[in-house]
């Protein structure tokens, strides 16, 4: 028996061109799984599936889809029955925060500008953390799903975050749109159990990626800001985390290695969310 059973299954990974989720595309197409890159980006959507094509000799398509548009999302599962047949997996990648978000000071100490904490925070940014990280979740889960469902058997992995579990400063929105993304994955898991479909999620420590570049390294200088030091301070393997690092976990998920497990948030994170930095 194949303990991983992965080979010519099709997996569709959300924001699939990104750092993070083209690595673990990779990931899944070394163990022989058909890939749909899907991505609001189409040419960067391509690209990324025909290096798999040549790199894995594994089916492997590009598609534009907005993880917020319903029918887009409907459009491209059109397009993946043409092309491949049903959907197997599914990885919601698609995620990040916005700087409207993000508050400039860490705590207050009442002296600052107002517009630098809490109250400078901008609902739009709030807005569109939330739905790209909460929505870009259920509305993807809504349409791939389907397959699973009807089939009695898929894998659903939710890309969390070190956040979910206590908010970052700086960050509230990504913070409490992850946990949302958390608590989404136990509900979604319990809701599937007896449909053959298994939900659960990984919670990526700290890597230097694009999303985040603008907090950890100091634009001018190129060195690590103080923010980055706490984090390599708060990591007891004192290190960021690499995509690479992440893929381990996912073949576990994403395989029947892991057939009984259904609702868990596995963290990949050096140590950070085991250690009280004391
Ligand atoms: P990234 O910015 O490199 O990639 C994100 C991809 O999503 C991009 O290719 C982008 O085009 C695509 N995308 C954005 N909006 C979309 C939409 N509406 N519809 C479809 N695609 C869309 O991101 P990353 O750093 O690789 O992060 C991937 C996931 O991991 C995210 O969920 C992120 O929140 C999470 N995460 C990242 C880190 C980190 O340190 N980078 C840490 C923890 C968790």
């Amino acid at each position: 028996m194949n303990a991983l059973n992965l080979k010519d299954k099709i997996a569709v990974i959300t924001g699939g061109a990104g750092v993070i989720c083209s690595t673990m595309a990779k990931s899944l197409a070394a163990e022989g799984v058909k890939i749909v890159i899907l991505d609001l980006n189409q040419d960067a959507a391509s690209e990324v599936a025909s290096a798999i094509e040549k790199e894995f000799k594994t089916k492997s398509i590009g598609l534009s889809a907005n993880v917020l548009d319903k029918s887009s999302l409907q459009a491209a599962l059109k397009v993946i029955h043409d092309k491949l047949g049903p959907v197997d997996i599914l990885v919601n990648g698609a995620g990040g925060n916005s700087p409207a978000a993000t508050s400039k000071v860490e705590k207050m100490d009442g002296t600052e500008k107002p517009e630098d904490t809490f109250f400078g925070l901008q609902t739009e940014g709030f807005d569109k953390v939330f739905d790209l990280n909460f929505k870009g979740t259920l509305l993807p889960s809504m349409v791939f799903a389907t397959d699973m469902v009807a089939r009695k058997s898929g894998v659903i992995i939710n890309i969390s975050s070190m956040n979910s579990y206590r908010p970052l400063t700086k960050i509230p929105a990504y913070s409490a749109a992850k946990a949302a993304v958390n608590n989404f994955t136990q509900w979604l898991a319990v809701h599937f159990a007896k449909v053959g479909v298994r939900v659960n999620a990984i919670a990526p420590g700290f890597l230097l990626t694009n999303q985040n570049r603008f907090l950890l390294v100091d634009e001018k200088t190129g060195e690590m800001t103080p923010r980055s030091r706490k984090i390599i301070n708060g990591t007891p393997m004192e290190r960021f985390c690499t995509p690479e690092e992440m893929c381990g976990t996912l073949i576990y998920l994403a395989s029947d290695l892991s057939s009984a497990v259904t609702g868990i948030i596995i963290p990949v994170d050096g140590g950070f969310s085991a250690y009280s930095g004391v």
